[in-house]
């Protein structure tokens, strides 16, 4: 296999999470000759794409995204069919909360543009699916067929399989520490100084330190999240094998997952967290997590009488926000050939296999398979970003 200092790059990838995997794999496909740098060794649990499961749905109020959903669906399958290995789950998604709350509304719409059966239950349907759930007296559920999970590390490894077995180059272990933008980029790792025509930076929390070399500043922030596991007080009563959903309650944010990843234990989290130095991420957290365990107890308390009330095990991974929840998709504004995928905003990873073929089309100035409008980063344009230039 070539050295990666060796020779030039068509393109050179930044981060070997699910984005830089996916996109790296889009892009040997079409012909590039990729090299993936990874700073840590593989796997690892310090980014954002690590972990067993993810959830898959296409319940999203944005029409973009559940269009994106189907897409990427479509991907996922084929990577399944070209590796071989199962990483996807079919399970029920609801979207429970208040009948006035609009994002069920635009849930359902979508759902139906794209040809997802779904279903809006009442209340009392609710109580009668869910006899082991506790609703507020008003609460109605949007269902959604054909959702599931994702097995993550799985998916990740699998991406990066194909990436290298269609003739990438993976090198993980070493970190960009420098980037001098041109018509050649010359990129400073910690191994080597390398050439490419092209680079991709999908860095992930990392996202900002990266940029600031390069003159941009996004409005990005990193968070750190505390994902809980809570025990079943009746075993399989909230199983995958019982048909029991994933879920995501509209009013509080907290999503979770039938019991998978640990045994009887269900994942229940917030869909957000606590703002974090990715190089720092478990400094100072005892505060944050007094507080998430109690916001989730009262939760789980609230709606989950069947479980216990403790979680029995917290895990920690990392979100990347954007203040609008988008995800960022362009090119850096003075330098056409850096390309940029950040800000995932904590609902990415179902979506990776599209967002690595947007990604490419944008390196290899292909036309866009999407409208590219909602993920440009000039929408920023009129707060902090794009400070430096
Ligand atoms: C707890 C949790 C639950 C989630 N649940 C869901 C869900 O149910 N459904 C869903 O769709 N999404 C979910 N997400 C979101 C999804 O996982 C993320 O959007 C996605 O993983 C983002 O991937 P990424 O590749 O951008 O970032 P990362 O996985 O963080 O990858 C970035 C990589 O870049 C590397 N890197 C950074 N800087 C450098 C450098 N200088 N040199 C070399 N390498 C570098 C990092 O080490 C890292 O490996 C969840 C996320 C979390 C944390």
């Amino acid at each position: 296999m070539t050295e990666p200092g060796t020779c030039m790059w068509d393109c050179v990838v930044v981060g070997a999470g699910v984005m830089g995997s996916a996109t790296s794999l889009q892009l040997v496909q079409n012909g590039a000759r990729t090299l993936l740098l990874e700073q840590f060794c593989l796997p690892h649990s310090r980014g954002s794409s690590w972990g067993q499961t993810r959830a898959t749905r296409k319940s999203y109020k944005q029409e973009h995204y559940a269009r994106m959903a189907a897409g990427s669906n479509r991907l996922w399958r084929q990577v399944e069919m070209e590796t071989g290995t199962k990483l996807t789950v079919d399970a029920r998604h609801f979207a429970w909360g208040r009948p006035e709350n609009p994002i069920l509304q635009d849930i359902q719409e979508n759902l139906q543009k794209v040809g997802v059966h779904s279903k809006l239950l009442t209340n009392q349907e609710l109580q009668r699916e869910f006899p082991m759930l506790r609703f507020p007296g008003d609460y109605v559920g949007v269902s959604e067929e054909g959702a599931g999970l994702i097995k993550a590390d799985q998916a990740v490894r699998a991406l990066q399989d194909l990436f290298v077995q269609k003739g990438g180059c993976l090198r993980d272990g070493e970190a960009v520490t420098g980037i001098t933008p041109g018509p050649t980029v010359t990129v400073v790792t910690s191994e080597r100084t390398i050439q490419t025509r092209r680079l991709v930076l999908t860095c992930g929390p990392w996202t900002s330190k990266l940029l600031d070399g390069l003159g941009l500043e996004l409005p990005l922030e990193t968070l750190r999240i505390n994902v809980c596991y809570w025990k079943e007080r009746e075993p399989s009563s909230h199983s995958l094998q019982s048909n029991f959903p994933v879920f995501k309650d509209e009013e509080t944010g907290v999503y979770g997952m039938p019991c998978f990843e640990y045994p009887d234990m269900m994942k229940i989290t917030r869909h957000t967290g606590h703002a974090a130095d990715p190089d720092n991420r478990d400094a100072n957290m005892q505060a944050d997590l007094t507080f998430d365990l109690r916001f989730l107890s009262d939760f789980v308390r609230k709606f989950f009488p069947g479980l216990y009330d403790k979680p029995s095990i917290v895990e920690t991974c990392m979100y990347t926000n954007t203040p609008d929840g988008e995800y960022i998709l362009d090119r850096h504004p003075g330098h056409r050939n850096i390309v940029i995928g950040a800000g995932f905003s904590g609902h990415g990873f179902k979506l990776a296999p599209m967002v690595g073929k947007l990604l490419c089309e944008l390196t290899l100035d292909k036309p866009p398979s999407l409208d590219m409008a909602p993920f440009r980063l000039d929408r920023f344009t009129s707060r902090k970003a794009v400070s430096k230039l």
